[in-house]
């Protein structure tokens, strides 16, 4: 089996290369991004390994179709960035990894929360400066605050735990409801707009659909406790960018931290630090005191990347030997 590996990073290219050596695929990999301008790549190729900016729009995957493609396995939990019914259509299978770590994000979920809530990011700049003064440094105790899980699968679940630990009230909102806990007393579920009106925290964990598309729009965010904490490790597009941006100025939301960000197409996972940012609700975001932006980094653990890695070649051998993947892998069964 051929695999064009599109939009290689070198904090993962080592790890497939080791677990490779069990499965000794043939694998090209590729630094440019997977879209219809470079799907010509592929040539001679079987399946299409992709990451999560790629571009696997309707005219890329009618590319990869004329080019023999038959699989894209993604590297990734979410498949926003892929035509499914295309693919469908020109019978290309998509498999992707379903839970490589919880842990990894949620963990990462709360370690923004603690930065921004105890300023941790700037008493680290102060002190670097021998500045060691407390003033403009006061946080909040978790302990007895409301925080605001939206969407308890995988990720939301492990995030609900961890924040019971901390002795959060937290309120959860999800189209699927999980009795076990609720009964566990975990969480209380309600509906979106109670959450929002009564969450001192609230943390994304849904995937981007067209029903989560700006979920948290300018309404909403109106709609919110003064002082609101807004922690996104989904998806960008979940978060209107132009409605937090206008929460953040009027302070209504008291920080935001973000690992996604709506517009991160070709500019997150890229070192740009020696050029001109284009994006200027980006760049006036990076000017806030009260919000901290990463590069889509919460899944990046050893045992996430491992795990990735094995499960993508795994889905990648078994469409090899039976011609399809199992359907809790298969994105087209969803
Ligand atoms: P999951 O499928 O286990 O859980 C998603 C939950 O969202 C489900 O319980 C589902 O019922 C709920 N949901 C779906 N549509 C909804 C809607 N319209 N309203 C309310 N609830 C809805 O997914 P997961 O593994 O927990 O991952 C969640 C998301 O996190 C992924 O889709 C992905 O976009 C994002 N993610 C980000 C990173 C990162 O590095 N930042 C890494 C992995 C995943």
């Amino acid at each position: 089996m051929k695999i064009a590996f599109f939009d290689t990073h070198g904090f993962e290219k080592e790890v497939f290369c080791k677990i490779n050596e069990k499965f000794d695929f043939d694998i090209d990999f590729l630094e440019i991004r997977l879209t219809a301008k470079t799907a010509f790549l592929a040539k001679n190729a079987d399946v299409i390994c992709s990451f999560v900016n790629d571009k696997i729009d309707s005219e890329c995957i009618e590319i990869l179709s004329r080019l023999g493609v038959k699989l894209i396995a993604l590297r990734s939990a979410g498949y926003n960035h892929v035509d499914i019914s295309t693919a469908a259509q020109n019978k290309i299978v998509v498999a992707r990894v379903p839970a490589y770590s919880p842990h990894a994000v949620a963990e990462f979920a709360v370690g923004l929360l603690l930065t921004l809530n105890r300023k941790i990011h700037r008493s680290h700049s102060r002190v670097r400066e021998l500045n060691f003064s407390l003033d403009g440094l006061v946080g909040f105790d978790l302990f007895g605050k409301t925080i605001g899980i939206v969407g308890t699968g995988r990720i939301g679940q492990v995030m609900c735990h961890i924040m019971k630990g901390f002795g959060c009230r937290v309120l959860a909102y999800d189209i699927k409801v999980d009795t076990d806990l609720e009964k566990d007393g975990v969480v209380t579920y309600t509906d979106l707009e109670t959450l929002v009106k009564e969450s001192d925290i609230i943390s994304l964990h849904v995937p981007l659909t067209p029903s989560t598309h700006h979920l948290l729009d300018r309404a909403r965010i109106e709609q919110m406790k003064d002082g609101v904490f807004i922690i996104n490790t989904g998806r960008g597009a979940l978060l209107d960018s132009k409605a937090l941006l206008f929460g953040l100025k009027s302070g209504k939301i008291g920080a935001a931290g973000l690992d996604v960000y709506e517009e991160e197409e070709g500019v997150f996972f890229h070192d740009l630090s020696n050029k001109v940012l284009q994006d200027d609700t980006l760049a006036r975001f990076l000017t806030f005191p009260n919000v901290l932006v990463t590069s889509h980094q919460a899944f990046l653990t050893q045992e996430a990347l491992a795990h990735i890695a094995q499960t993508t070649l795994e889905s990648i051998k078994e469409f090899q030997l039976e011609g399809s993947v199992s359907q809790s892998k298969t994105v087209s069964s969803i």
